[in-house]
């Protein structure tokens, strides 16, 4: 996300970005987990003249099932619950997203695939940069746009081990047929420390099983080893019951199986002279909990809107994008913390108050929701940033 926006904008802006993406060939298409844009996020989209587009292409889900063991199945609509956060809203496929982005920016701006920075040396007028295969460059700044584990920010600001905090909860999502004949249904299993769901995917009939669970203790898990991870997540939710054994038959043989730790990036400056970080790689809130998509399309914005407005000091211009995007990334991170704790309930009054305390809240008029979200935090995050105007910088194109 915040990779091609930015290089969007900087483009629009004047300057003459190089984007760097590990993978060898664009993910894209209709892989990956499904993503919401909210707010600001949405109105920047807008203004890339994105929106028909990514509206069109967006999951068909409307109705959320809760089911919990013992007690009767609740039904959520999920245009309400998502109107009380956000009065803007669309949720897509992370794949999707990314062939959008990219097919508004390939024509001019130039992408390396396959390659990955290797280091970075900043000597205070530019940046000397070397690659794993790509021949060295030198650039006038260097963001890292590069996610969660991101590259540039173990090379420049130091290793994630020291600068990461793990908010205890765990993530698992793989494709699998539509065993359920899901249409635009979502079920939603809810345990003490451990959900379960599983959508659809309209454009492809297949659905998506997504696992959430908490751990009092740290796990400790090999990044590499996916077969490790699918056998924590086996043994995790083995003894579920629910839908989930026949979910876990597909376990094994899911080719894009995900797993990762709900971490937070703890960062407080994201810039160091001529190198800067934008998205996860800066300020993750943690998977699939604090709005991340938001973040890094609003960030990516305001970044290059800041590095055009000081064109003749770009580290000023990081400086000042560090001060606009501070509260909004420090709001962010705290209700991703809330919402840890509220999304997997960890008793079973919890358990038994989450279906009926959803459905209650997406029965009230949309003012009073959205004070709800405000306390939760999330609401207030994303109200944290008017989008700024950076329209005088635009070149033609
Ligand atoms: C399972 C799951 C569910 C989620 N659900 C939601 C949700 O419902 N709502 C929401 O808002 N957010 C959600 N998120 C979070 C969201 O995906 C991220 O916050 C968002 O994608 C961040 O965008 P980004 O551009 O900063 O990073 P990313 O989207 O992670 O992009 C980073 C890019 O950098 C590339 N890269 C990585 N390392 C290197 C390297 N060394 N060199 C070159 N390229 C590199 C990667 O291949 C990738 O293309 C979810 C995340 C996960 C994992």
């Amino acid at each position: 996300m915040a990779g091609p926006v930015l290089a969007y904008w900087l483009r629009r802006f004047g300057f003459e970005p190089t984007v760097v993406e590990r993978t060898p060939a664009l993910r894209h298409g209709l892989g990956g987990h499904a993503v919401d844009l909210f707010g600001s996020g949405v109105e920047v989209v807008r203004r890339m003249g994105l929106w028909a587009q990514i509206h069109e292409a967006r999951t068909r889900t409307t109705i959320m099932t809760l089911e919990r063991r013992g007690g009767r199945p609740v039904d959520v609509n999920v245009d309400r619950l998502s109107a009380g956060i956000s009065d803007q809203h669309v949720e897509i496929l992370r794949g999707e997203l990314t062939k959008i982005l990219y097919d508004a920016t390939r024509a001019d701006v130039e992408y390396l695939f396959g390659d990955s920075i290797a280091t970075v040396h900043d000597d205070g007028s530019g940046v000397d940069v070397t690659f794993d295969h790509a021949a060295p460059r030198r650039f006038d700044l260097v963001i890292g746009a590069d996610g969660l584990h991101s590259t540039v920010r173990r090379l420049v600001f130091g290793p994630e081990e020291g600068l990461r905090r793990p908010l205890g909860g765990y993530l698992a999502v793989y494709s699998l047929p539509d065993l359920f004949d899901l249409g635009n249904r979502m079920l939603v299993h809810i345990d003490v420390n451990r959900i379960v769901s599983t959508y659809g995917v309209h454009q492809t009939g297949e659905a998506r099983a997504a696992f959430l669970f908490r751990k009092p203790e740290e796990l400790r898990f090999d990044h590499r080893d996916q077969e490790q991870q699918r056998q924590i997540v086996e043994a995790e939710f083995r003894d579920c019951g629910w839908r989930v054994p026949q979910l876990l038959e597909h376990l094994a043989t899911a080719d894009d199986f995900y797993f990762d730790a709900i971490n937070q990036i703890t960062l407080d400056s994201w810039c160091r002279g001529r190198v800067g970080l934008v998205g996860d790689a800066g300020f993750s809130p943690g998977p699939a909990i604090g709005g991340g998509t938001s973040l890094a399309a609003v960030t990516a914005y305001v970044l290059a809107g800041e590095l055009a407005s000081a064109r003749n000091d770009l580290p000023a211009g990081l400086r000042s994008y560090e001060q606009r995007i501070s509260r909004y990334v420090d709001l962010s991170r705290a209700a991703a913390v809330k919402t840890m704790r509220s999304v997997i309930p960890g008793s079973r009054t919890a358990v038994r108050l989450v279906p009926w305390a959803t459905a209650t809240l997406v029965k009230l008029p949309a003012s009073i929701q959205k004070l709800a979200w405000s306390q939760n935090g999330l609401g207030k995050a994303l109200g944290a940033l008017q989008l700024p105007d950076y329209s005088p910088h635009l070149t033609s194109r």
